[in-house]
């Protein structure tokens, strides 16, 4: 490997970085050096610049890879052993040096670190635990820290890692095993899951830990997340919300990520040639969010996709679409239904029902005052009765929706 300074390392290692998505620091202790006679940073926001991309994606952590060669060959992957990419590798102390001085200068709130296999398993996973370790106990670094872990090192790494960090993750990788035996024939998706078994173990017991003794050291408070890529087989989107909802339930994930397969440079040659649209992971990152804040089961988000291909539409919104297709159970009368159907109205979001529900106790909502919660009432109006409004039956309506806008063309976040 050549020679290169911190900075070639770091224009190498946060370029590869780009394919994890893992962005959210929410759900985690409340920790600040404020008053305190020594140590940096805090978990909380204020001070730090958060960055959002065109598409969404947060950006406010140091994110980079400790290096970006692999002993791994998996097919998807531009730091695969086979792969022509030009390599870099950090030191522990390259890291720690770099967070710190990012940190001071409030560009980041925290680090996210993952990286390419080294020698193996074990030795890669000492070396992330390292930059953990040190941040926090020579540094007092009291900021957010995610680590991807290795599912295979020593499960004793594992915990390491979770006595220092917010958030660990262990990618899944691809929603179907059959696609991970063929894509990533080095890993193993029984011993990804085990790994998640035993984090999840580990993050109760610390839970439980910290509610009997004020002392006691936190396990991983943020929890853990996965990430699957989405577009580099075959699954579909009925597949894929299956499988997150198994995992969130199973192992008691914080978040499931999903990154669209982009091809890369030097691509192997059984990927597909063409990126599936990025509106496709936006459309699962919705669905994601109506099963974990709307009560949605995933069959029910799976009965929203087409029949035939099992794909969810791109065009409109999976909520949208469940509507379209149980237009039996529309529309919802604002001041009588319960919370669980307003949370089923296309446009109605959380906070906008939470203060439905808290006006209508002392009066009947019209139209207009739905209007005001929400950023759009002509796309609601089909789905809603209130004091003043009945519309024509969702059923009996041949076009009951406003027409779909023109396709706008998807922004690249990392185009080059
Ligand atoms: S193990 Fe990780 S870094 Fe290595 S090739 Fe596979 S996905 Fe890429």
């Amino acid at each position: 490997m050549a020679q290169l300074d911190v900075r070639e390392k770091l224009e190498i290692l946060a370029d590869a970085a780009k394919y994890d998505a893992s962005c959210a620091s929410s759900g985690t202790a409340k920790r600040s050096s404020a008053g305190q006679k020594d140590g940096i940073g805090s978990t909380e926001g204020m001070g730090i610049c958060h960055a959002y991309a065109p598409d969404g994606r947060c950006i406010s952590l140091l994110k980079i890879l400790l290096t970006n060669s692999c002993i791994f060959d998996c097919h998807y992957c531009i730091n695969r052993k086979s792969s022509n990419v030009r390599r870099a590798r950090f030191t522990a102390k390259e890291v720690v040096d770099l967070t710190l001085a990012f940190y001071r200068r409030n560009y980041i709130e925290g680090l996210f670190l993952s990286s390419g296999i080294i020698r193996s398993s074990d030795y890669t996973m000492e070396q992330i635990v390292e930059v953990a370790r040190s941040l926090r106990e020579d540094h007092g670094f009291r900021g957010y820290i995610h680590l991807k872990t290795i599912p295979d090192a020593d499960p004793l790494l594992l915990e390491a890692a979770g006595r220092h960090a917010d958030r660990l993750s262990i990618n899944i990788e691809l929603p179907t095993v059959a696609g991970l035996a063929r894509l990533a024939p080095e890993k193993d998706s029984t011993r990804i899951e085990g790994a998640m078994g035993a984090l999840k173990s580990s993050i109760e017991d610390g839970r439980d830990a910290v509610k009997r003794y004020r002392s006691a050291p936190s396990f991983a408070p943020a929890g853990q997340s996965t990430q699957m890529i989405v577009g580099a087989d075959a699954a579909t989107d009925r597949d894929i919300v299956g499988r997150a909802a198994s995992l969130y339930d199973r192992h008691q994930l914080r978040r499931v990520y999903y990154s669209a397969f982009s091809p890369i440079p030097d691509a192997s040659t059984v990927l597909p040639l063409k990126r599936p649209p990025l509106m496709r992971e936006h459309r699962l990152y919705q669905s994601d969010w109506m099963m974990r804040f709307y009560g949605y089961r995933p069959q029910e988000i799976a009965a929203a996709a087409d029949p035939a291909s099992g794909m969810l539409p791109l065009d409109i919104d999976p909520k949208l679409a469940w509507a379209l297709r149980f237009r039996e159970s529309f529309p919802v009368d604002v001041n009588r239904a319960p919370r669980e159907a307003l949370l089923r109205v296309p446009g109605l979001g959380v906070k906008a029902v939470d203060a439905i529900l808290a006006t209508r106790r002392w009066r009947r909502l019209r139209l207009e005052d739905v209007a005001r919660l929400t950023r759009g009432i002509a796309k609601l109006r089909p789905f809603l009765i209130a004091a003043d409004w009945r519309p024509v039956a969702l059923a009996d309506s041949a076009d009951p929706l406003p027409q779909a806008a023109a396709p706008r063309e998807q922004l690249e976040l990392f185009a080059a």
